[in-house]
């Protein structure tokens, strides 16, 4: 799964004064004038000038940024005058303009092209930052004026986006407890402090675990079935570890690891399988159970304080889904999949024997033999289709192309526009009336430097209040090609295009006066519908045959090559899906338990949560184990892990009202990007999908999809 885009809004604008004054004063360097983010961009688009920002120019600005913020926001909050909309939540709106421009070429740069000075200044910026919004949310004089607009606010005569910017701060101070008497304030500040060091714990215990938990073997035969660039990779990282002359397989942060998908030998699979679901339960330093014990104890402790009866319930409150009941029901909906495993087991059974051997399928033998039954049944071998997948040609005549067919947008790339990296191409994105929407910078290719996955987000963020079009990027990464050869990339890779390029366009599209309500500033469980559901033109027959075109031959993709591709992606899914819902379940379990009630055994909790919850599955064991679930215990996702399902539901349910309604067509392309792509936050989700849809949206669809009608 791609690793999100859509950093919320809040971080920049909201995220808030500043914590520890001697701490700063202590790390800071005096701003120079000429520090390039005092001033706003001169480029067109406001986008950065890169090459006049230096890694020594981002810690002065955050800063700087956070302590004029400060001053900002003390003077809304001091302001004599009575609160008024403009004079509160627009002056909100309009503060941190430093901050948001630091923050958003940094948020860039340290994901994409990192070094040790930049990973330095993002460790002294993150709790700033933390401690700065809690000091804006939990600032009373500051609620007070947001409760009194808010109680006044139907007699104010507010445009529709000015109500729900109304409801959207109430809202947020509110989750935030900034209701709470200032004896409670001081309590729950305790608790997000200790919860923040706890999750800091927690995700510096893992990496360590990870590191501890590598195969090590110096027996190559141990190994067979790998592919020789696997095994390279494998004596490199025994070498860089140390270990020289023998191979080292490392641990990826899921439960089962890519290895054991080709390793032939049962007990090394075996063996590595136990290496990853073990690693933070050896009873050791790198042991996580107590910490997530205790931070699940601390979160039912807040929620009961902000007067919930758990954590998820508080958590859900600004989400599309909105209670905990709502996700149970999606989980019930998501049952089937459990005799979809049934089945696929059986199937890698009757493998199994008939492989000569005799043993029960386990965890660490689904994916070799699963393999053996997809190269079987589909024949699908990726050097056969790569070939039809250049980069560029899937960049301009396929994610582009289906962007054109139903929006009319078209793309022009800039080479005078200064990039961080030679490897970054940027484009304007034009209308159909030939008006500018803004810019779109990609950067495909993998490097050492980079964070792994994809993601999409703004450098600037669309606003009409401040006048600015939305500047927006992808990253992925993509295996560069030597030099002079063409980028041929695997079907997956086409899909994270489509996949990033969906958020980019939920990002151009913005046409939203508040920044805060701008774009992919949405919940959590909205955000990914617009780039899952522009994933389904990938496949699209008609844009298929546009852009997957042979790179020598200049040759369309066979149809017998389309059938294959199509056929493969149905393949598993009984055990895709399951691993994902017992994780998501998982997650809301423990993020459901009450205030007060002692968990004395995480595996034991884990056992149960998942028996309890009729998915208990021997052979299938959930994506993340609860000790090394680092989405929800370090990352912000508690009780938010089940978005994944949720947006999958709306994106084939959308993709079915457009094959109900004619399809690919440019009316339809309209009447989406009116209803959806263009609203941001300013509408309840529900009623936002509703409108566009006429109707609730229906599980049938993703059913259908994976295979589990
Ligand atoms: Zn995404």
């Amino acid at each position: 799964m791609n690793r999100y885009s859509a950093i919320p809004m809040l971080a920049v604008l909201v995220i808030t004064v500043s914590c520890n004054d001697k701490k700063q004063a202590k790390q800071s360097a005096a701003i120079s004038a000429d520090n390039p983010f005092l001033k706003q961009s001169t480029l067109p688009f406001q986008a950065p000038d890169f090459t006049k920002i230096k890694d020594s120019d981002f810690l002065p600005a955050f800063e700087e940024g956070i302590r004029q913020q400060k001053l900002e926001v003390d003077s809304i909050a001091d302001n004599p005058q009575s609160p008024t909309f403009e004079n509160t939540l627009v002056a909100l709106e309009k503060s941190g303009r430093i901050l948001a421009r630091v923050q958003g070429v940094f948020s860039l740069i340290s994901g994409a092209n990192t070094n040790d000075q930049l990973q330095k200044t993002e460790e002294a910026v993150a709790p700033m930052l933390a401690a700065q919004r809690d000091a804006i949310f939990l600032n009373k004089q500051l609620f007070n004026r947001v409760r009194t607009i808010y109680n006044n606010r139907s007699s104010l005569n507010l445009d529709a986006e000015s109500l729900r910017l109304t409801e959207y701060y109430y809202q947020q101070f509110q989750m935030a407890g900034a209701e709470l008497s200032d004896e409670g304030i001081a309590v729950m500040k305790k608790l997000n402090e200790e919860e923040a060091s706890l999750m800091t714990q927690f995700s510096n215990k893992l990496l360590d675990a990870a590191k501890a938990g590598v195969y090590v073997t110096d027996n190559k035969e141990n190994l067979s079935g790998l592919s020789e660039g696997d095994l390279e990779t494998a004596a490199k990282d025994a070498d860089q570890a140390g270990k020289k002359g023998k191979w080292q397989i490392s641990l990826q942060n899921t439960t089962q690891q890519p290895v054991l998908s080709s390793l032939t030998n049962r007990e090394v699979r075996q063996q590595i399988f136990n290496n990853s679901w073990n690693r933070a339960e050896k009873n050791d330093s790198n042991d996580t159970r107590k910490d997530i014990i205790r931070m699940a104890e601390l979160r039912a402790q807040k929620a009961k304080l902000l007067g919930f009866n758990s954590y998820a319930e508080w958590k859900l409150q600004d989400q599309m889904a909105k209670t905990p009941k709502a996700v149970d029901e999606l989980f019930a909906h998501l049952l089937p999949a459990i005799e979809k495993v049934k089945s696929e087991a059986a199937e890698l059974q009757q493998l199994i024997e008939e492989s000569g051997t005799d043993f029960q399928l386990e965890a660490w033998d689904w994916n070799y033999f699963a393999e053996k039954l997809r190269k079987a049944k589909y024949d699908l071998n990726e050097e056969e289709i790569k070939p039809y997948f250049e980069i560029n040609t899937v960049l301009e005549k396929g994610v582009f192309y289906a962007a054109n067919k139903l929006y009319g947008i078209t793309f022009k790339e800039q080479h005078d526009l200064p990039v961080y990296h030679e490897d970054v191409r940027v484009f304007i994105v034009l209308d159909q009336d030939g008006s500018q929407i803004g810019l779109f910078y990609c950067d495909f290719f993998k490097r050492d430097n980079k964070s792994g996955g994809a993601w999409m987000s703004n450098i600037v963020e669309q606003s009409h209040l401040l006048e600015t079009k939305p500047v927006i990027y992808n990253v992925c990464n993509f295996t560069k090609p030597a030099e002079g050869q063409p980028a041929l990339i695997s079907f997956d890779d086409v899909t994270t295009m489509f996949h990033e390029f969906g958020h980019a366009l939920h990002g151009l599209f913005a046409d939203q006066k508040y920044p805060s309500l701008s774009g992919t500033n949405t919940a959590r469980d909205f955000v990914e519908f617009p780039s899952q559901f522009n994933e389904h033109w990938a496949i699209d027959p008609d844009i298929l045959k546009n852009y997957a075109i042979h790179y020598q031959s200049g040759e369309g993709i066979p149809e017998e090559l389309i059938e294959k591709i199509r056929k493969a992606a149905s393949f598993n899914q009984g055990y895709l899906l399951s691993e994902l819902v017992t994780a998501a379940v998982l997650d809301m379990q423990w993020h459901t338990i009450p205030e007060g009630e002692t968990i004395k055994d995480a595996d034991q909790f884990e056992q149960e949560a998942l028996t309890r919850t009729n998915w208990y599955l021997k052979t299938v064991p959930p994506r993340y184990r609860s000790s090394y679930f680092l989405h929800i215990w370090g990352n912000g996702y508690a009780a938010g892990y089940y978005a994944y399902l949720w947006t999958e539901m709306l994106d084939h349910d959308a993709y079915e009202w457009f094959m109900a309604h004619g399809g690919m067509t440019a009316e339809n392309g309209q009447r989406f990007r009116d209803m959806i792509l263009s609203k941001g936050n300013t509408i309840e989700y529900a009623t936002m999908y509703r409108n566009f849809t006429g109707r609730n949206p229906k599980i049938t669809p993703m059913l259908k999809n994976r295979g589990l009608l």
